[in-house]
């Protein structure tokens, strides 16, 4: 049994790119970034997500986006039920199993990938994993970032 508790893919061989939160708060659409307080921008990112056991699922999905700290900022309730909505034909079991946002694909390369084009392998190869996976708590009198950033 694996222990890794870490929600982020550690590869050397895959590439990087921005940063990620997964904002678990209904109420608060985040028009501010949350760690610099610029305004967010809205910006669409097909977002590759890791589904429970083993499925990779493809999500063009407006987020949004702080230019400044490279940040993209997607909405958990939202991405749910585009998932559920996207799995209910194809792989209905495993809706409401756990899953991890891992990345971002080019948007050729998400067309391919959602035409069923590419296999698993190629998808990963093809996926810019995130830099970082950020957490901010909200609390009634604003938000701060959770631990150390
Ligand atoms: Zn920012």
């Amino acid at each position: 049994m694996s222990k890794k508790t870490s929600n982020k893919v550690k590869d050397k061989n895959l590439k990087e790119r921005h940063n990620f939160f997964l904002n678990p708060y209904e109420d608060c659409a985040f028009t501010k970034c949350p760690k610099c307080e610029a305004k967010t921008k809205i910006r669409k990112f097909p977002l590759v997500i890791h589904i429970e056991p083993q499925q990779l699922f493809f999500l063009n999905k407006q987020c949004k986006y702080c230019p400044t700290c490279d940040l993209i900022i997607a909405k958990k309730q939202e991405i749910e039920s585009l998932m559920a909505f996207g799995l209910s034909q194809s792989h209905p079991k495993i809706i409401g199993n756990k899953y991890v946002v891992i990345g971002t694909v080019d948007k050729k390369d998400w067309k391919e990938g959602s035409q069923e084009s590419l296999s698993p392998a190629e998808i990963i190869e093809r996926t810019y994993i995130f830099q970082d996976i950020w957490n901010f708590e909200v609390i009634p009198a604003g938000w701060y970032p959770k631990g150390e950033q």
